[in-house]
């Protein structure tokens, strides 16, 4: 079966004609909804069971878990074990800057090739990918289901795939046994990234006469203790992890911004520092927040201060699929490539936790993402069909 690419447009400039922005900033965060409804139609309307996941409670966010089953009726009776093979990617876009965009960003535009709109390469272009490659397996009678899930807010706090970890949005993705999480790669298999934590340390001082020391509690120097002991941390933390697989094969923290005071002769009241850490796969970001908090409470009740550590975000824990797993192996085979790591966090960590076999691979380049006139090169799609539709031959036939 060819490639229909003037379906794919169509499908393309559909899904970017319905703006899906989540951001941080309420006032640009749209809800990721209205694309939900239409993957839930196209694949309704070709026998997938649709189950939509509400997030946080909020009418304007969802997930969507769209099932194809093997025709036979409990199949869950026959398989018992883990089945089933999922594509996954995320519904929302970052916000875009108006000014620097050559065409409007939700009009797709086709040029040379190349289709143009926001969020075509990261990655509602992976959408109708996934739609064609399934194509011709409508009729055939499949052993494992192929599930299509789309999530909200993974370019913010990933709280939709936070979501499916709540208890069973769906049998099928519970008992789900590989995934491919279709962030733009060039087809390139991912099998690490990452995680990432941002934290922010706020020091409640008093601030007084700088004459006189007694009268206030200067934040200021007891942040140079705090970062005194997070570079140590830091060091303490490189010494004892390592991955040969990353290109900074180190954890790392970044002491990003700070801000206090306010006056050369104010004793400073109040300090707040904002820094990131990267982790390596196998170290949990909350074990590291517990560290970091034990040795706040040891300054703090030194220094008679209040201080106060909060994370930014909830944060994205590391990701590895391990090397020698059948499906890595099967994934390598079939693009005739290693597998890899990336510096980006992805949704990969949360499937993962949930028992799946995970990579990370789709058409379109990361390069384009998150840029005024992203775009997604046309001519990755045929291949990238080609791939997916050997996974689901191997795992769903
Ligand atoms: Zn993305």
């Amino acid at each position: 079966m060819t490639f229909n690419q003037s379906l794919f447009c169509e499908q393309l400039s559909q899904l970017v004609a319905t703006p899906s922005i989540s951001c941080t900033n309420p006032n640009l965060d749209m809800g990721n909804r209205d694309v939900i409804d239409l993957l839930a139609n196209w694949f309704s309307d070709i026998g997938f069971t649709v189950d939509i996941q509400t997030v946080d409670n909020n009418p304007q966010k969802a997930n969507l878990i769209a099932t194809l089953s093997p025709r036979e009726s409990n199949s869950s009776e026959q398989h018992p074990q883990r089945g089933g093979l999922v594509f996954s990617g995320h519904t929302d876009t970052v916000p875009y800057d108006d000014m620097r965009w050559t065409h409007d960003p939700f009009t797709l535009h086709i040029n040379n090739d190349r289709a143009f709109g926001l969020g075509a390469t990261d990655m509602k272009g992976f959408f109708p990918t996934v739609y064609a490659a399934i194509q011709p397996f409508l009729d055939k009678p499949l052993l494992e289901p192929i599930i299509v899930l789309a999530t909200a807010d993974e370019e913010t706090s990933m709280s939709g795939a936070r979501a499916l970890m709540n208890p069973s949005p769906s049998q099928s993705l519970q008992k789900a046994r590989y995934a491919i999480v279709g962030e733009p790669t060039s087809m390139q298999a991912i099998r690490m990234h990452k995680g990432i934590g941002m934290e922010s340390i706020r020091i409640q001082g008093k601030s007084g006469h700088s004459s006189d020391p007694s009268l206030g509690n200067n934040a200021l120097d007891v942040m140079h203790d705090v970062i005194t002991d997070l570079k140590h941390f830091r060091q303490q933390l490189q010494q004892r992890h390592s991955h040969p697989g990353f290109v900074i094969d180190v954890p790392t923290m970044n002491l990003g911004c700070i801000h206090g005071g306010d006056n050369p002769n104010r004793i400073c009241g109040q300090c707040e520092l904002e820094f990131d850490l990267r982790t390596l796969p196998g170290m949990s970001l909350d074990d590291l927040r517990d560290d970091i908090d034990q040795q706040l409470t040891r300054i703090a009740e030194k220094n008679q201060i209040i201080i106060e550590r909060e994370s930014l975000f909830e944060g994205v824990n590391a990701f590895e699929q391990d090397a020698d797993s059948d499906f890595v192996r099967t994934v390598e085979k079939l693009i005739g490539q290693e597998s890899q790591s990336v510096a980006f966090a992805t949704e990969a960590p949360f499937l993962h936790a949930m028992g799946m076999d995970v990579l990370v691979m789709g058409p379109g380049s990361i390069d384009q993402a998150h840029q005024p006139d992203e775009y997604i090169d046309l001519k990755q799609i045929e291949p990238a069909i080609n791939t997916l539709q050997s996974l689901i031959k191997k795992y769903c036939l």
